[in-house]
């Protein structure tokens, strides 16, 4: 590992890594590596105290058991929140985005008290979301529609702090009205796309890359394997 290797850390991947999430952590180590960037991935698990200083983190979706330990977890250790305090870019999947929220609430009606990065609260909904979801992104610098999975019982509300990521023209999104999917607050964005997220949306996974790594933009890649997977995706939808 040199000096300027991108490190990805990949976020209690034994906890929270129910839906494969894992796998957008590989789309931005591989996204970096085809143009020659060095990267890696950096697990963090259970027993491990969050590091701050890593310059990328990613965390997968789970059920609500394995969201409640991930919560505890992140509330002991908190490199998380340093990290994205000082601009670190987070992306946070499904149930990532309740336990970075202010609460959420189990299916069983227990409240939990999150880790507090996003204004958002998360409260089970009568019916759970699942199926394809497509939205129009409201994010400056991402263009392209957004495909992905979701699959989750808790509606979230989001709080004057944080904005919609996008708004949804097919699917549930965030599942409470406002026809938004997922939320963005500084450096933190959080999506309810399983996928994995950046596998089937690319402009995504640059725009994270840029953050990390303070660029405008990044050459771009002809990879026509992703494309295809995009356009299949979208069709189906
Ligand atoms: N347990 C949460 C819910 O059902 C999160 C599920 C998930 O991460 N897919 O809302």
């Amino acid at each position: 590992m040199s000096e300027s290797t991108v490190r990805i850390g990949l976020v209690l991947p034994d906890v929270m890594g129910t839906y494969g999430d894992g796998g957008n952590a590989v789309v931005l180590r591989q996204r970096l590596r085809w143009r020659d960037i060095d990267a890696e991935i950096v697990e963090i698990t259970l027993p491990d105290p969050v590091p701050d200083s890593l310059d990328i983190y990613a965390l997968g979706g789970a059920e609500d058991s394995a969201q409640r330990l991930a919560t505890r977890h992140l509330l002991r250790y908190p490199g998380l929140q340093t990290a994205a305090g000082r601009g670190a870019p987070v992306l946070a999947i499904c149930a990532a985005i309740q336990v970075l929220g202010q609460w959420y609430e189990t299916s069983s009606g227990e409240r939990v008290e999150g880790v507090g990065l996003l204004d958002a609260t998360t409260t089970p909904q009568p019916t759970r979301a699942i199926g394809e979801v497509t939205t129009t992104p409201l994010l400056p610098g991402l263009s392209a529609p957004l495909t992905g999975f979701e699959n989750h019982r808790g509606g979230t509300i989001l709080g004057h702090d944080a904005t919609g990521l996008a708004r949804v023209t097919r699917g549930v999104g965030n599942g409470v009205g406002d026809g938004l999917e997922g939320v963005v607050q500084g450096s933190v964005l959080g999506t309810y796309m399983h996928g994995p997220a950046l596998a089937r949306n690319p402009e995504l996974a640059d725009h994270l890359l840029c953050r990390a790594l303070g660029v405008e933009s990044l050459p771009p890649l002809d990879l026509p394997e992703v494309d295809l997977l995009r356009r299949e995706r979208l069709r189906a939808a």
